[in-house]
């Protein structure tokens, strides 16, 4: 059942009214907060045993491994649902030995669930990493603390600075900053203290407040400092937190719950006996089991049959959880990731065409008018181009300095208009931040970050 959707394009540019919900059990879980967190760092800097490490002590589920055997037995043959994304991705995955895929995890700590999504450090895939990030609170820095291995990932082409500035500019504005493999340099306090300082100097200079950095020296190898707080004799100097007691104290960020809902689906899949699953985050509002929602761009009307949310059914589920769905519709539809679950009353927005506010960031030479781009929105991946250069803005103030500019050169910041090839959903960034920032690439390169202002 698809239903048409109004293009009012007035409207998408308006803010929406908030929604009244009437949640009774919410208020029992009160106590369980819920903290999404993305794994960032050059590559071997050291993410994967991390993460291990702390599945490993904690003994946590691994979701996206207990959906893939599942995926990979029970799709075959089932070739109304395109699921070619999927296999491609874990077939690369597999060929190459590197994390490229958004796997998340989720460890319970005293006072949280906390849900990891471990972003893959590797260059090309650069818009993985954009997708971790887009749905994490905080993110964790890796830094290699080794000899010269700082180095190497803080330089021109290595990754750390730009995996930095992509988070900061995709609305993550706290940082734990995790400088691991101490044990290589003796628990050194000096090197520790050299890369604090150096990465500091670098991150106020993109925006970070010096108050929202948190430095930690961590052996993710022996475990140090991580789940416990490391008991060597030369790691006595360091006086602060473990990476978990840390994580278990950090405040967590305020949701808007009452607005309409938006689950943004990165993962669908079929199971035999059940039907649709999607997985995804909620960005907005409130998903109830047995009600009724809309996919978009596609337009079809869902029934929601299950949630589940750490493979526990639950009745409802509300901003910032991910969460397994088991939908239920009439008619054959293909879901992408990026697509959106969205309320029926208030669909989210889809267009071709927009007006971004954009940073450039670290280009080899200008952006010009026609430009060929790829953008990604929360997790989709869309080709365009870049329609228009309408001005170009002072920095400092928002100021417009030029109208109608030739181009748009490095550390420049621009209104332009976007087009991409086919309709996507999308939202104005002052109404929901996770689906109006954009990142804009150019043959594998990032050339900058931007938010949605108009829909047009
Ligand atoms: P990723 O690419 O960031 O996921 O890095 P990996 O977790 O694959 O680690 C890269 C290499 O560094 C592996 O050989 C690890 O065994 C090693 N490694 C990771 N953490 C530590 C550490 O704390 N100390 C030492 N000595 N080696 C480490």
């Amino acid at each position: 059942e698809y239903i048409k959707i109004e293009r009012d394009v007035v409207k998408f540019n308006q803010a929406y009214p908030s929604v009244e919900y009437d949640i009774e059990a919410d208020k029992k879980e009160e106590n369980v907060k819920n903290m999404n967190l993305v794994i960032v760092g050059h590559v071997d800097s050291g993410k994967s045993t991390l993460v291990g490490h702390l599945c490993h002590l904690k003994k946590v589920i691994d979701q996206k491994l207990a959906h893939k055997n599942e995926k990979e037995s029970k799709n075959i043959g089932k070739e109304s649902f395109k699921f070619a994304w999927v296999n491609d991705e874990f077939e690369a995955e597999r060929q190459r030995g590197i994390t490229i895929d958004i796997g998340y995890k989720v460890i319970q700590t005293k006072n949280k669930n906390i849900t990891f999504l471990d972003a893959p450090g590797h260059k090309d895939f650069v818009p993985n990493m954009i997708q971790g990030v887009t749905q994490a609170d905080y993110a964790l820095l890796v830094i290699e603390g080794s000899l010269q291995a700082f180095e190497r990932g803080f330089e021109f082409g290595g990754q750390t600075k730009e995996h930095a500035f992509l988070v900061k500019q995709l609305g993550v504005q706290r940082l734990i900053v995790l400088i691991n493999k101490m044990d290589t340099v003796n628990w050194d306090r000096n090197r520790f203290e050299y890369i604090k300082l150096e990465l500091t100097r670098f991150l106020t200079s993109i925006g970070y407040s010096e108050d929202n950095l948190i430095f930690v020296p961590i052996s993710a190898f022996y475990a140090e400092n991580i789940v416990e707080k490391s008991k060597l004799p030369e790691a006595g100097w360091y006086e602060g937190k473990c990476l978990m007691e840390l994580l278990d104290t950090l405040p967590v960020p305020t949701r808007p719950v009452n607005t309409p809902l938006r689950l943004n689906i990165y993962n669908s899949f079929y199971q035999k006996n059940k039907g649709l699953i999607i997985q995804g985050k909620v960005e907005g509002g409130v998903i109830f089991e047995k009600s009724k929602a809309l996919i978009m761009p596609q337009g079809l009307v869902v029934t929601v049959k299950e949630i589940n949310r750490e493979n526990v059914k639950v009745k409802y589920a509300k901003v910032g959880e991910n969460i397994d769905v088991h939908i239920v519709h009439k008619e054959d539809c293909e879901i992408r990731s990026g697509d959106v679950l969205c309320s029926i009353e208030h669909p989210i927005p889809i267009s071709r065409i927009f007006e971004v506010e954009l940073s450039a960031f670290e280009l080899s030479y200008p952006i010009l008018k026609g430009a060929q781009i790829v953008m990604y929105i929360n997790t989709a991946k869309c080709p365009g181009y870049i329609k228009k250069i309408t001005a170009i803005l002072d920095k400092a103030n928002g100021q417009i300095t030029k109208k109608n500019p030739k181009c748009i050169r490095n550390n420049e910041c621009a209104i332009v208009e976007v087009c991409i090839e086919k309709e996507n959903c999308m939202e104005l960034f002052s109404n929901f931040k996770s689906f109006g920032r954009v990142v804009l690439r150019e043959k594998m390169n990032t050339i900058g970050v931007g938010s949605i202002t108009k829909i047009l």
